[in-house]
């Protein structure tokens, strides 16, 4: 199959639509990674999503809307409080978790009786949901288990030729994926992957906030995942990631100078001095900022050819946790403390 490159004008746009609405598959911007897009009402599309990723079978897909109003035509039941976080949050990187409508496939949701959505800001994902007038199931536009891309080109080192469409967006704002929510009652959201939309922004529309505590920690073999995706690892480049945990930058600057050798890497925050003799990529200092650029400097790493690489820790609060997350699900869990 020969991958379209299309861009940001009506026609390739319109050409994009048509292709979702003949079931093909199309990677589109958003504000947060590119997306892997497919008619979420047509199983044999969604079907062709998780065959390209080489995703399995029970990770369920997000369902993309353009508008607040198409909430009703997927999920079965819409309580108050989804609601008012629909209005304070999206267009936006939220996704709620809410009991699905049996026209949208078991495939679409990984078997479950629930589905993800979410209605995204970037104006050409809005644009192309709008005109193919269906709601779009878009997991991330990566091959399973490898970083999300934040770039055209990232998706088309992972899909070229196995996918119809890449819409050409240039760089992803976000960088990291969308907060998922389910509700656990009336008023308590349940994060379930954090995202950019943190638990503090959530807390003044919610009674309660809850950290599902697969976020911090690997799932036990045998537990059940609140979300399917928190039992994968996830987001991995191909150099082995470890986070390290230092009382300080010098800490941290021995450490890895003792473990200094061929293929060896540090990832940095954006002020840290070098470490001596060490290659050091960085990114950044804020939780915004190193989640714009995590995913970018995995796939640079690769492309660099770094086989080890050593990670100053990110914090664990706000936008920050959602990094921490990423990170700590590339490592497998598996950190140094020094
Ligand atoms: P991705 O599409 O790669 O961003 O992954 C979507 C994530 O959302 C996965 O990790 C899923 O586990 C989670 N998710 C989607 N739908 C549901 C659902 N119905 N229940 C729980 N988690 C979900
Ligand atoms: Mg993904």
């Amino acid at each position: 199959m020969n991958t379209l490159l299309l861009y940001d004008t009506p026609e390739d746009i319109a050409t994009a639509a048509d292709l979702i609405r003949r079931g093909e598959l199309v990677a589109f911007p958003t504000e947060t990674v590119y997306g892997l897009g497919a008619d979420a009402c047509n199983a044999d599309a969604v079907r062709s999503v998780f065959a390209a990723k080489g995703r399995p079978a029970d990770n369920p897909l997000i369902v993309h809307i353009a508008d607040i109003r198409q909430l009703e035509d997927i999920a079965a039941e819409v309580p108050p409080i989804a609601r008012r976080l629909a209005e304070a949050f999206w267009p936006g990187p939220l996704t709620m978790v809410l009991p699905k409508l049996p026209h949208i496939p078991d495939v679409t949701s990984g078997g479950l009786d629930t589905v993800g959505i979410r209605m995204p800001q970037h104006p050409m994902a809005r644009a192309l949901i709008r005109a193919a007038g269906c709601p779009i199931a878009a997991p991330s536009a990566n091959r399973s288990g490898r970083p999300s891309p934040t770039t055209a080109k990232h998706v088309m080192d992972d899909m070229d030729g196995r996918i119809a469409a890449v819409l050409e967006g240039g760089l992803c704002e976000g960088g990291v994926e969308s907060t998922v929510i389910c509700f656990d009652d009336a008023e308590t959201a349940h994060i379930l992957r954090p995202g950019l939309i943190s638990a503090e922004d959530l807390a003044p529309y919610c009674g309660a906030v809850r950290i599902d505590p697969a976020v911090y920690e690997r799932l036990a073999p045998d537990a059940k995942a609140a979300s399917p995706g928190m039992k994968y690892k996830h987001y991995a480049p191909k150099a082995k990631i470890t986070p390290v945990e230092a009382p300080s930058f010098a800490a941290f600057s021995d450490y890895v100078q003792a473990h200094a050798g061929d293929g060896v890497y540090c990832l940095l925050y954006g002020s840290d001095p070098d470490v001596p003799g060490i290659p050091c990529v960085r990114y950044g200092d804020s939780g915004r900022e190193q989640a714009h650029y995590l995913f970018l400097r995995f796939r640079e790493l690769d492309e660099a050819g770094a086989s080890q690489v050593y990670v100053r820790i990110p914090r664990q609060d706000g936008a920050s946790l959602s990094v921490y997350n990423r990170l700590m699900r590339a490592a497998g869990f598996e950190v140094i403390s020094l």
